[in-house]
């Protein structure tokens, strides 16, 4: 594998590593806007060529129906990317902007440990149950359940967790017995191409994985809408994930959809104001604010909002935005140019909306090149402003007033997403009755942690449908038949 500089990677299309038939793209470095090389760009016929190959190795070989093979292959990926995973963490800095810290948890390292949880779910998992003999229409009759998988997957996937998303989609994908057509944003397509680098020195079987890199999101469009594609597994913004299910309509696939997010970290009147609101800014400002589930609104007691937000403010000012090779980075850049003119439109939109800053509000005055965006704390706005609304996809944190439990529960309810919320109390059965009205997947109660191979993440409302991870992750890759046999 090539060191960073100069790579040019492939596609990786029925077990080859071949050119792009639309030539190749380049990969940006987002601290440095340096072109740091290219990746091969894939055209219609490519994409035509990697779902026939998914839909021959499914429909003809043996993958479907060979859990041994499958456990097989998946750990030997594992192994492939451990065996590579300095380089990786390299290019992921690199081409993701990724602060070199997350790369030991989420941005790389967490994903490829879980790939353990897709294998060891296929090997354990009951394929068959048996629900015995009973008479229906007085028929006598043995019922049995078979789960097999749904067929050719398309995964499409964005830029800020890439090989999180790649791998919680291709692991279960591929253990539960499916094929699949992967194709990455086209702000990190090495992220994606490494893995067909490692998967062709594997027994993975040709056709069983393909890897479509492009710069045209066409590419994702023509994967959504093929009547050879069975299932498509997106992740991405609501926008764009509409698209998706309503190209998917036309021949009823099965769309699952990882969307986009406005959590709201709820502050009680009995906690710790200002290590809740230092915990929140920090939060907000991890890999520059590109999380899906990041809690982007604090909503504090309207008795502290001025304290609250001067918390927020002293966390959110020591951040500063910097190199993600080094070790004590948190905040590195946005992906690209186009996502930190979007970030400064919704600034300027705050202080248009009434809002003032905290802190932050701009780039920063130290970084001449690059795509970074200062930590911004906005206040004096309440829920109805687009700011609190809207997900930004940057390091900024809007701090709300509430006026009692009943308030905070319905301010972070009051959205059209539904996908993550943190509660903070002195009192843990208080936190907990909170938590349990948040229409919400996941819910962070004091600090707790759900981000782990068996729990399933995903959203509410416009945040979603179904969940990636954990067995339910596993499952939304499988059919459900049932065969009833005359006895
Ligand atoms: P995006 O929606 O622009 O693109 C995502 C992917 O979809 C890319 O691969 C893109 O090429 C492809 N695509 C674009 N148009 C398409 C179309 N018409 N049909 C099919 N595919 C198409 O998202 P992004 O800007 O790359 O990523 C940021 C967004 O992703 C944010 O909204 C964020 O919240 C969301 N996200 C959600 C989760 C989650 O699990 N809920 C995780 C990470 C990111």
């Amino acid at each position: 594998m090539a060191i960073v500089a100069d790579r040019a990677s492939d596609l990786f299309i029925d077990g080859e590593l071949i050119p792009g038939g639309a030539g190749s793209f380049p990969t940006v470095n987002p601290a440095t806007e340096e072109v740091l090389g290219t990746a091969a760009n894939a055209d219609a016929a490519d994409t035509d060529r990697a779902i026939d190959a998914a839909r021959r190795a499914f429909d003809s070989g043996e993958w479907a129906s060979d859990t041994e093979l499958r456990v097989r292959c998946i750990r030997q990926l594992q192994a492939a990317l451990r065996e590579h995973v300095e380089e990786l963490r390299d290019i992921t800095m690199a081409e993701v902007g990724a602060p070199r810290m997350l790369t030991a948890a989420a941005q790389l390292e967490g994903p490829i440990a879980d790939l353990s949880f897709a294998a060891d779910t296929a090997e354990a998992y009951q394929w068959r149950t048996d629900l015995g003999v009973a008479a229906p229409m007085g028929i006598k009759t043995r019922r049995t359940l078979v789960r097999e998988a749904v067929g050719v997957v398309a995964a499409i996937t964005p830029w800020n967790f890439p090989h999180q998303i790649n791998l919680a989609k291709i692991g279960p994908a591929l253990a539960a017995g499916n094929t699949v057509v992967l194709k990455p944003a086209p702000d990190t397509p090495w992220c994606a191409a490494i893995l067909g680098e490692l998967a062709a020195q594997t027994d993975l079987p040709p056709g069983v994985l393909n890897i479509v890199t492009s710069d045209d999101h066409a590419t994702g469009a023509m994967l959504s809408s093929d009547p050879r594609v069975d299932m498509v597994s997106f992740t991405g913004s609501t926008a764009t994930g509409r698209a998706v299910m309503a190209a998917g309509a036309a021949t009823v696939k099965k769309v699952f959809l990882e969307l986009g997010g406005k959590s709201a970290f709820l502050v009680l009147d009995d906690a710790d104001l200002p290590a809740a609101c230092a915990m929140a800014a920090f939060t907000a400002s991890m890999h520059a604010g590109q999380g899906c589930a990041i809690t982007t609104r604090l909503v504090v007691p309207r008795s502290r909002y001025d304290e609250a937000v001067a918390a927020a403010a002293a966390t959110m000012s020591g951040i500063k935005p910097g190199d993600p090779t080094k070790p004590g980075t948190i905040c590195g850049p946005v992906i690209s140019a186009r996502q930190r003119d979007r970030v400064q439109s919704y600034l300027d939109l705050a202080i248009a909306e009434g809002g003032t800053f905290a802190c932050g509000g701009g780039r920063p005055a130290d970084r001449d090149r690059g795509f970074f965006v200062e930590p911004t704390v906005i206040a004096g706005l309440d829920n109805t402003a687009r700011v609190a609304r809207e997900e930004i996809f940057g390091p900024v944190l809007t701090v709300i007033a509430h006026d009692g439990d009943d308030d905070a529960v319905r301010i972070a309810n009051d959205s059209p997403y539904g996908l993550s919320g943190t509660v903070f109390s002195a009192d843990p059965e208080r936190a907990q009755a909170i938590a349990n009205r948040l229409r919400v997947g996941t819910v962070n109660v004091n600090g707790g942690v759900w981000y782990s191979a068996d729990v399933p993440f995903g959203g509410y409302k416009q945040s979603g449908v179904g969940r990636e991870m954990g067995v339910a992750g596993f499952e939304e890759y499988l059919e459900l038949k049932a065969i009833a046999t005359a006895v």
